[in-house]
């Protein structure tokens, strides 16, 4: 206990006080923890909440849309719905080794910020590169929540055996003059395993961030001694502790990311606007008295760009690092009157030239590019705003989008960074058919307006289904069969259309199809394909059969080679980019094939089909006369010939299908009409 200093220690009976009032804040620790175990995780309350080891317990304010589920680690959402691209192309000629992550601010629902998040370089989630000093602003914020949590302010003087100081003057000199002693104190007292276990942990929005490095050389940061926290007539004793945990960042050094970085710092900037899950558990004034030494940190590599992108002296609340054979890094929230942005740019010091002035260039080439390009896709939010449900349902390949949003006026949705559509009307609920390209876990993410008012953002985290068919994989060559129609042993026919998709006859046709439940299998044209996308989505979804009608209907027995091939091969990928299925049959215009296009057909993995039942609808236009076609013409194993595009034969379909009821006959696909074993 020699040299220790002890101020307002005097006697033994004050210190036992002390020691039974540490006693007492562990044991209701305890029991805190206790109570979240056994009730609260399961409430979906327990998102910000659980890692906490200290007894802070807030009110939880929990919106009808957040009820319903846990919300989506706000890191794993951005890291789907940031723009890898568009940054990337502003900024031509970056230097190797670069890393950028940049935001636009705008303002959101509920008087929250929106953002819209891009990188370029290595990216916002790199770990290739060396932090140096801008870590500094984590255990400094690490450090109020921990004093808070027992009570204290950041005025509370903080007693080590060697030295005392207040917290508040610790943290200013960390921050605005990076002093690494400073910064060392910061993780000593809060103690290195709570600060990568329970502040700089997954749930509080770190996953990456770790600290294992001191800077000052002057003590060990592994190793916490005992610590006695004073302010006013209260006084606290903090035992010894030692780090258990031993880091696994790289070559000792500490793991960040720029992303985390710019939260920290974003966090605190934005302290008074953000919702209770994102704020940092300190007071609004200590939030905002933190953003003022932030506001100061010395030197701010991205000011003169700024200045010369925005005008003015924009306000750069930041923390800059700079280690001369290493890395130049900086990152924070830039202020320009109403425009705000958050920046964050690491780059290879000897690139970056003297005074980390490169850092400067990259902040100029950002922020005009942001200011001056209208803003694409969708700015992000925590959800917010009015309860929105939004699910995505499994149609046979297709998904139907399915919102429901009691106020609003308009919805948009997207799945990441993937536009799904949008649905203007009052609602509560809005449908649509969808095609999705890429499986996995996805963002399903839904902005709602009430008039030109955004009144609701809200994401959830999806599994979407593979599609069928990768469109890039290569077909498997079929044998090139040609056929009339299939098998008369069993009592089935297949209801063909050539020549659609038409907006209006399609439509009319996919309805009446649905209403009697009959399957039939439509012969696309390319040109038309691409026109009417919603339509094959629909057939899709229905159960229909999707099939090749070539790309522009010409005679394929008059062109080259290499136009049949154009022919057919431009539909087979325009249907499965759309649909996630190959088509299994060839239709060809006019029935005119050879024998090129049975073997180019044969490569693409595609049968003919003709018919046996000619409607000749395209010729007569006469509902009477298909009808009576079909009722001289069709038995067992017909191929049924009409087209999508005239209304005489949406017209006549209902009686068709009852004509062909009443001969006893099951309405089937070519495909199952013809036995195709799947592919
Ligand atoms: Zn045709």
């Amino acid at each position: 206990m020699a040299g220790w200093i002890w101020p307002g220690l005097a006697s033994p009976g004050n210190r036992q006080r002390v020691r039974q009032g540490q006693g007492e804040i562990t044991a209701r620790a305890r029991r805190w923890m206790l109570l979240l175990s056994l009730g609260l995780l399961g409430s979906g309350w327990w998102w910000h909440h659980t890692q906490v080891a200290l007894p802070v317990v807030r009110p939880a304010k929990v919106t009808p849309a957040a009820a319903q589920e846990p919300p989506v680690p706000w890191v794993w959402g951005v890291q789907r719905v940031i723009d890898r691209q568009w940054l990337a192309q502003q900024l031509r000629g970056l230097p190797p080794g670069t890393a950028v992550y940049a935001a636009q601010i705008e303002p959101g629902v509920g008087g929250r910020p929106a953002y819209r998040f891009y990188e370029a370089g290595l990216g916002a989630f790199s770990q290739q590169f060396w932090p140096a000093s801008t870590v500094k602003i984590l255990p400094a914020v690490a450090a109020l929540e921990w004093v808070h949590a027992q009570g204290f302010s950041r005025q509370v003087t903080v007693v080590w055996p060697r030295r005392q100081d207040t917290l508040e003057r610790i943290i200013d000199r960390a921050i605005r003059e990076s002093s690494n002693l400073d910064y060392d104190l910061t993780v000593q007292l809060v103690g290195l395993d709570w600060l990568n276990q329970q502040f700089l942990s997954p749930e509080r929005g770190f996953p990456t961030t770790q600290l294992q490095r001191g800077y000052s050389g002057t003590f060990d940061i592994h190793t916490s001694p005992r610590l006695i926290l004073r302010q006013g007539q209260r006084q606290q004793w903090i035992p010894p502790r030692r780090a258990q945990g031993r880091g696994t960042c790289p070559a000792q050094g500490n793991c960040a990311n720029l992303f985390e970085m710019t939260e920290a710092i974003r966090r605190v900037v934005l302290h008074a606007e953000l919702g209770e899950a994102e704020q940092f558990r300190i007071p609004t004034a200590t939030a905002a008295w933190l953003t003022e030494l932030l506001c100061r940190a010395e030197p701010s590599f991205l000011a003169a760009g700024a200045k010369m992108a925005l005008g003015g002296t924009p306000r750069i609340c930041h923390k800059p690092g700079w280690v001369l054979s290493k890395h130049c890094v900086d990152s924070g929230v830039i202020l320009a009157g109403r425009e705000r942005y958050l920046l964050a740019v690491a780059m290879p010091a000897y690139r970056a030239g003297d005074n980390c002035r490169g850092l400067s260039q990259v902040a100029y080439q950002v922020l005009r590019a942001l200011r001056t390009t209208p803003p694409v896709g969708m700015p992000h939010q925590p959800n917010e705003g009015v309860p929105v449900r939004a699910q995505l349902l499994p149609r046979h390949g297709m998904y139907e989008v399915v919102v429901q949003v009691p106020d609003a006026s308009r919805v948009v949705v997207w799945l990441d960074q993937e536009f799904l559509g949008e649905q203007t009307g009052a609602g509560p609920e809005y449908r649509w058919l969808t095609h999705i390209r890429r499986g996995g876990e996805r963002l399903l993410r839904v902005q709602a307006w009430q008039g030109t008012q955004p009144v609701a953002y809200y994401s959830r985290k999806v599994t979407v289904e593979p599609p069928i068919a990768s469109c890039s994989d290569p077909p498997i060559p079929t044998p090139g069969r040609v056929h009339y129609r299939g098998s008369s042993h069993l009592p089935r026919v297949a209801l063909s259309f050539d020549d659609g998709p038409d907006a209006k006859q399609t439509r009319r046709i996919l309805d009446i199809l649905q209403q009697e439940g009959v399957p039939a299998t439509f012969f696309v044209q390319g040109r038309m394909a691409r026109r009417s996308p919603q339509l094959l989505w629909r057939m899709q979804a229905e159960t229909h059969e999707i099939a090749n009608h070539s790309t522009n209907h010409r005679s394929l027995v008059t062109l080259s080679r290499a136009a049949v091939q154009q022919e057919i091969a431009t539909t087979q990928a325009l249907v499965c980019q759309q649909v996630g299925i190959r088509p299994r049959y060839l239709r060809p215009p006019y029935g005119h094939f050879d024998r090129t296009t049975r073997e180019l057909a044969a490569q693409l993995g595609l049968s003919l089909v003709l018919w046996d039942v000619d409607t000749r609808d395209w010729q007569h236009r006469n509902p009477q006369r298909i009808i009576q076609t079909v009722q001289d013409q069709a038995r067992a194993g017909s191929i049924i010939l009409m087209h999508d595009i005239y209304s005489s034969t949406a017209d006549a379909l209902p009686q068709v299908i009852a004509v062909l009821r009443a001969k006893g006959l099951e309405f089937v696909t070519v495909s199952e009409l013809l036995g195709s074993p799947d592919p």
